[in-house]
């Protein structure tokens, strides 16, 4: 850690050196590959470029100014801190995760798109876009992957891997957990023939219910406004 580092920021190194520990055993990703990213204040913390996960140590962590500029680092930022740049100018993410997980590849070289076949989607904001193929770590890949997330918190990207975005580092993680799972579940399905898919109709009612719910709203409206998750 850094004296000059702030709480945040000493915080944010801690954290993304233990959510990095789990991305090998959650099967997300392999070596030194992934890589993840959280916002604090007009800073980014984001994993190094090339260490492995298991030697990471918080102040191998780089720190990047939103516009790019770079910190006083130990290490060099990951090849895709322009993605993570470009995420977090075009959304609400407080933190993005980056990983190589091989359902969500798989899917990604014959698909342009995971449909709804279940309703757990709608944490990600609807079915999710495969973005086209573009070299890793180019401007090229991050305006892909930014375009593709309108009203998504998730992308695929074709050829190479998904990227999360949440209101913190867990949301961000779960939520890439939960779209390997909704891939695997899709190829599932694919082996018994064409899966049936929600419907947008069906789809908002869900998302309205789980509103509801959390918020205590009465049925069939009441207040609106009041969406206050991380959910886009
Ligand atoms: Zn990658």
């Amino acid at each position: 850690m850094y004296s000059s580092d702030s709480d945040g920021l000493a915080a944010a190194r801690v954290q993304l050196v233990s959510y990095s520990a789990r991305l090998l055993g959650d099967g997300l990703a392999v070596g030194s590959a992934g890589n993840m990213s959280v916002r604090v204040g007009d800073t980014v913390a984001i994993t190094p470029s090339g260490i492995p996960y298991d030697g990471m140590s918080p102040e191998d962590v780089c720190v990047v100014a939103l516009d790019g500029t770079e910190h006083d680092n130990r290490e060099t930022p990951s090849t895709e801190t322009p993605m993570h740049l470009a995420i977090y100018a075009a959304t609400s993410a407080a933190a993005v995760v980056h990983t190589h997980s091989p359902e969500v590849i798989a899917l990604s070289a014959s698909r342009d798109e995971l449909p709804a076949i279940h309703y757990a989607i709608t944490g990600l904001g609807g079915p999710v876009r495969v973005a086209p193929y573009v070299r890793f770590g180019s401007e090229g890949l991050a305006a892909a992957a930014a375009g593709a997330l309108d009203g998504r918190s998730a992308v695929i990207l074709r050829n190479h891997g998904a990227v999360t975005y949440g209101r913190d580092l867990a949301q961000a993680y779960d939520r890439a957990l939960l779209l390997e799972w909704l891939a695997r579940t899709y190829r599932m399905a694919l082996s018994y023939g064409e899966p049936a898919t929600l419907s947008a109709a069906e789809l908002d009612e869900v998302t309205a219910e789980t509103r509801r719910r959390r918020y205590g709203e009465p049925r069939g409206g009441g207040r609106t406004g009041q969406h206050r998750g991380g959910r886009p």
